[in-house]
């Protein structure tokens, strides 16, 4: 999957990871403050003490999150884990309030996989069953005394590995549906390159990067020659074909940091991130060749028309894809098959009518 998602920018799926974050360090927080104040007062000053840190360092934490908007995520979820193993080490070793410390171990292979993702999730989670094993034979040794039983820690850990297999299970279907849906809800079904709607939310990403950077940024719009006879002339189905060919040969021929996308019938763009307009009228005469050169049984032959335009600062995203399109508009003008680079000549080409459709 061509991607440009950039390391500054916030996922989709990290938003929910946040509210996550913050539901659970609020509940975590307020029940680790009151059991703090319980053991206070029952003159349990170590414990009290321990649970007071570790709630600290949630809030911590959770202002971390919020200062850096979001983006140390990564250093947040690890503290949770982290912090969660210390302090379900500190409350096992105490026991708790009634000996029911040890129960506290079952919200962590769903905090960890959710956090994590099933892969390294399992490594948290392997690493909390080292930990408490250690604690184990620690105990046995006489060296750190636990209020558990080695049948009691036995129980614990059986049911510990159940749960932690089916929040695997769970998590690792949840993916998969997140993938399936993602890619239906991106991408254009036929020729599996983005859809409308991802390619602009990718082309304002980028328009942003480019401002914030100051990169070149130059967007590609191509569009089928004379399709509507090939529709007319061999049917639908094989239109179809020819889009899907003509998709996957240029998908497989751009750089992993371009975006290809259907922006409307048989009307496709490509972001081409870092590129001018002089490079990127060297990539649109490579595919433009490329096409030229698929073979279709039946078919004579395949063109396409091109226009590129560079993205000048400042620029709205609607202005960027005009000039591209009045750029494809003179290149179809000129006779198709053909690159037309944006320049203000070309938009002397366009009539009337055409010029307001597009503004
Ligand atoms: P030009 O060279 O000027 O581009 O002429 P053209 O015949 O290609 O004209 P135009 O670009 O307007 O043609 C669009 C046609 O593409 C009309 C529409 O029926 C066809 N089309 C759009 N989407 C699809 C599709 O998904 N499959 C098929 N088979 N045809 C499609
Ligand atoms: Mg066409
Ligand atoms: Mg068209």
């Amino acid at each position: 999957m061509i991607n440009t998602n950039g390391k500054n920018l916030i996922e989709e799926t990290d938003i929910d990871k946040i509210r996550l974050i913050y539901s659970f360090t609020i509940l975590g927080t307020i029940a680790l403050y009151t059991f703090s104040f319980i053991h206070f007062i029952g003159k349990e000053y170590s414990i009290a003490l321990f649970e007071f840190i570790v709630a600290t360092g949630a809030v911590l934490n959770l202002i971390l999150l919020k200062v850096s908007d979001g983006k140390l995520i990564r250093v947040a979820e690890n503290f949770i884990l982290i912090g969660m193993i210390i302090l379900l080490t500190g409350i096992i070793i105490h026991g708790g309030i009634a000996n029911t410390a040890i129960y506290w171990i079952y919200t962590y292979p769903l905090l960890s996989f959710f956090l994590k993702g099933n892969r390294v999730g399992l490594f948290w989670n392997i690493t909390l069953i080292v930990v408490i094993v250690i604690l184990a034979v620690l105990n046995k040794l006489n060296i750190v005394p636990i209020p558990y039983s080695p049948d009691e820690i036995r129980q614990a850990l059986s049911a510990y590995v159940v749960i932690m297999v089916l929040a695997y299970v769970f998590e690792s279907a949840l993916l998969s549906s997140y993938e399936k849906i993602k890619k239906l809800a991106t991408t254009d079904p036929l020729t599996g390159a983005f859809n409308r709607y991802q390619l602009f939310k990718k082309l304002e990403e980028e328009i942003e990067r480019s401002k914030r950077y100051g990169n070149h940024l130059s967007l590609i719009m191509f569009d089928i020659d004379n399709f509507k006879s090939i529709n007319d002339t061999y049917g639908h189905n094989i239109g179809d074909q020819v889009l899907k060919i003509t998709i996957d040969t240029i998908k497989n021929h751009i750089r992993k940091t371009d975006t290809l996308g259907r922006f409307g019938g048989e009307e496709f763009m490509i972001i081409c991130p870092g590129i001018n307009d002089e490079g990127a009228r060297n990539i649109a005469e490579k595919i433009r060749k490329l096409v030229k050169d698929i073979k279709v049984e039946g078919i004579p032959e395949i063109t396409i028309s091109v226009g590129v335009a560079e993205y000048f600062p400042d620029e709205s995203i609607t202005d960027f894809i005009k000039k591209a399109d009045i750029a494809l508009y003179s290149a179809k003008k000129k006779g198709k098959n053909r690159v037309e680079i944006y320049s203000s000549e070309n938009v002397c080409l366009i009539p009337v009518r055409k010029e307001k459709q597009l503004a």
